[in-house]
């Protein structure tokens, strides 16, 4: 079976088409710009030299148009026709109370969807508009809808529910939701599986460290509770996202700097976080060169995060009444070798301990705790798009 994973950001596309017998993928590529004049296509398959092309792509279903042409190509493809595509799996942001698991999408789906919509006016708009694209080009072939919420429908209520009127919760839909949840659901599962224990007898910290950070406590295998909250805006410092900050700042600068709703929301989203702070940029790499090189407010936005990371993991493991194994994952969690060795200073009392010489590692799967350690540290490179189409052959493939 060959499924099409598909992520569709406002501008963009992401792509895999993996061959279910032996998880293998055949392609894989995105679109980038889409909307404008100069968008940008990169398709690259195993072994084989990578295509790229600058073109004006006027919205998503043009660039799947072009996706599904080039995976037919003579000279770029790897199908011998569209047929070879036996399902669609798209990621798709919020799902929120109505999805606990992936769903095949039919008409109520897609009304739910639309529903799901109005708590997430930034996020979900251009997923739907890729799974219309998808069902308006392969209307015979079944797609599913993987939610980065789903996984954290498991937590108890007096973790997702803030204190505020109830009213907000029960007529509007305001609480905690979570993000990330098919990362943390993979990344807690390879760990189980490295340490070669049921998950169900597991308690487990996931940290999903990127541009966009979440830290999840995972028990028995179920999110118990997580970081983001309503939005993706909440918990950690991000790349460029505020995270937690008292809710009385919101109107007091709005007040002091007259923002509109929208000013306060770009402030908050586009121009805090460790760009923020450090006033240099908001890639971790960019900000440990400065720091190396004596820039203080770089070494400053550095030394939050990982204050921020490390009282998460403590707060978790308080939740869980203990902690078997931390995972770090996604582009800083997979990379930041001083990041990770930062966040893990002072953990001893935990019963963990980072191995300098395991730690020094990018982008591999591997224990990095010192041996014997009684919690187990690991570095775990994510994969959404397998879990995705996983979730997808499970439903579609029946
Ligand atoms: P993601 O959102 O998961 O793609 O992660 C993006 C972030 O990972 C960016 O801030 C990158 O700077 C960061 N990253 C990538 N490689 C490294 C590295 N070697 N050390 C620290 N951070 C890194």
């Amino acid at each position: 079976m060959n499924v099409l994973v598909v992520n569709c950001g406002s501008s963009s596309l992401k792509y895999q088409l993996i061959n279910m017998n032996g998880e293998q993928v055949l392609a894989k590529g995105q679109f980038e710009r889409i909307g404008a004049d100069d968008a940008i296509f990169t398709h690259k398959r195993p072994n084989a030299d990578k295509l790229e092309q600058v073109k004006p792509i006027k919205n998503h279903k043009e660039a799947l148009k072009i996706l599904l042409d080039i995976l037919v190509d003579k000279q770029y493809g790897v199908l011998n026709s569209m047929d070879e595509i036996d399902a669609v799996g798209h990621r798709v942001v919020h799902g929120a109370e109505k999805f606990a698991d992936s769903v095949l999408i039919d008409d109520n789906v897609m009304k739910a969807l639309d529903e799901c919509a109005q708590i997430a006016p930034l996020h979900n708009p251009p997923n739907i508009e890729g799974i219309e694209a998808c069902k308006a080009i392969m209307p015979n072939v079944p797609q599913v809808a993987v939610f980065d919420t789903a996984f954290h429908q498991t937590m108890p209520k007096e973790a997702f529910l803030y204190a505020l009127p109830y009213e907000e919760y029960a007529e509007l839909g305001v609480r905690k939701y979570g993000f990330h949840g098919t990362s943390h659901r993979y990344v807690s599962q390879r760990c189980a599986e490295l340490m070669g224990k049921d998950i169900k007898a597991l308690r487990i910290i996931s940290c999903h460290l990127g541009n966009g950070s979440s830290v999840t406590a995972v028990k028995g295998g179920k999110s118990v509770d997580t970081s983001m909250g309503f939005t993706p805006l909440s918990g950690l410092i991000m790349g460029t996202r505020s995270g937690d900050i008292d809710p009385a700042i919101i109107p007091f600068l709005m007040e002091k700097r007259h923002l509109s709703p929208q000013e306060i929301d770009t402030l908050l989203n586009k121009k805090s976080g460790v760009l923020g702070i450090s006033g240099v940029s908001n890639d971790f790499r960019t900000i440990g060169d400065a720091a190396k090189e004596g820039n203080e407010r770089a070494q400053l936005a550095l030394d939050m995060f990982h204050y921020h990371v490390r009282a998460t993991i403590g707060a978790y493991a308080a939740v869980m009444g203990g902690v078997d194994a931390i995972i770090f994952t996604a582009g800083v969690g997979e990379n930041g070798i001083d990041d990770r060795a930062a966040i893990c200073e002072g953990l001893e009392y935990l019963g963990t301990k980072i191995d300098p010489e395991k730690n020094n590692v990018r982008g591999e799967e591997r224990e990095i705790s010192i041996d014997g350690a009684k919690v187990k540290l690991f570095a775990i490179p994510t994969n959404e798009e397998i879990m995705i189409a996983r979730d997808t052959q499970r439903l579609a493939g029946k």
